[in-house]
């Protein structure tokens, strides 16, 4: 995968940022410029939280002893988040499944310990980000991204911004109806059973449905026809919704590249005509298209996160500063 570079200004010091990726198995920890290859990379396995943000605070010391101090951090961090702007516990964990993760200050911990300004989002959000700016969606301004794997989540950006309202967007758990072919699976959101498609179309109900991986599903399984008709009708909801010019999905149920045609292809049946994509110059093969940074999306979009984060700061203090004169 080629990441795109930005480009360098003579005899300036470059500008390093650092970013978490912080999942439910593994935290990844890397600093490097925005826009470019990390200079330094490690992974972590999440066991306890003390255990692995010690292991995170460790890493950035010794980075930053070796390639100087960060302008931000941004991190990505699995859910659910308090991203409510106005709550004490902005930055917390909130009811997370994950034992032991509830109610900790991913945030705080990480800024207090490494003592550099830093912000967080949600994982999906910040690959989101990643995916805007250096992936699928480079160019547009409107973009759902949306992926498909343990579980279905997706992040929303409407005119450059990401969506959120009091809390943050769970597009996974929509409310989808189930096809009468599907009729006698039970689904496997923990929350809505198979009323949401995160129950009818996450990699665990693909299993659960059919007794095997979704790697192991051939292009002819019938799953894929029921697979593309739910993540169709996702399209559907978000499109009347939010009018994005893009859909990218990831995740790695989304490997299959047939599925991509199969989902164009029953939106535009679900449509029935109802929008009219060439008056609006949109064109539904590069409406649903796959994501393009893989693995990389969420490291790639931290350190935009981290950017974005220090150049807000920098443009507060000029404010503070141009009060004062
Ligand atoms: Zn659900």
């Amino acid at each position: 995968m080629s990441v795109p570079l930005l480009p360098s200004v003579p005899n300036s010091k470059p500008v390093l940022y650092g970013g978490v990726e912080a999942g439910g198995t593994k935290f990844v920890c890397a600093v490097g410029e925005a826009g470019g290859r990390p200079l330094a990379e490690a992974v972590f396995p999440t066991t306890t939280p003390a255990a692995t943000l010690a292991c995170v605070d460790d890493f950035f010391a010794a980075a930053q002893s070796r390639h100087g101090a960060l302008a931000a951090i941004g991190i990505g961090s699995f859910g659910p988040l308090n991203l409510c702007r106005d709550s004490a516990r902005y930055g917390y964990l909130a009811r997370t499944p994950k034992a032991g993760w509830h109610d900790v200050d991913m945030l705080g911990d990480i800024a207090r310990a490494t003592g550099v300004p830093t912000a967080i989002d949600t994982d999906v959000n910040v690959a989101l980000l990643g995916e805007a700016r250096h992936g699928a969606g480079v160019g547009c301004s409107d973009i759902a991204y949306i992926t498909v794997g343990t579980g279905v989540g997706a992040g929303l950006l409407v005119e450059g911004r990401t969506v959120y309202g009091f809390a943050h967007p769970e597009v996974g758990h929509m409310h989808i109806p189930k096809l009468a072919d599907d009729a006698n699976f039970p689904g496997a959101c923990p929350f809505h059973g198979d009323r949401c498609l995160e129950g009818l179309a996450s990699g665990p109900a693909l299993r659960e449905r059919w007794g095997k991986a979704p790697d192991e599903l051939p292009p002819e399984h019938p799953a894929w026809t029921l697979q593309a008709h739910y993540l169709a009708i996702a399209c559907l909801n978000l499109l009347v919704l939010c009018a994005p010019r893009r859909i990218v999905f990831g995740g790695g149920v989304m490997r299959q590249a047939h599925l991509f045609p199969r989902v164009r292809a029953r939106l535009h049946a679900l449509l029935g005509g109802y929008l009219d994509f060439a008056g609006y110059g949109v064109d539904i093969d590069t409406l649903i298209v796959p994501a393009r940074l893989g693995e990389h999306a969420g490291i790639i979009g931290a350190f935009e996160l981290a950017r974005d984060f220090a150049l807000s700061r920098h443009r507060d203090a000029l404010k503070v500063g141009k009060g004062r004169t």
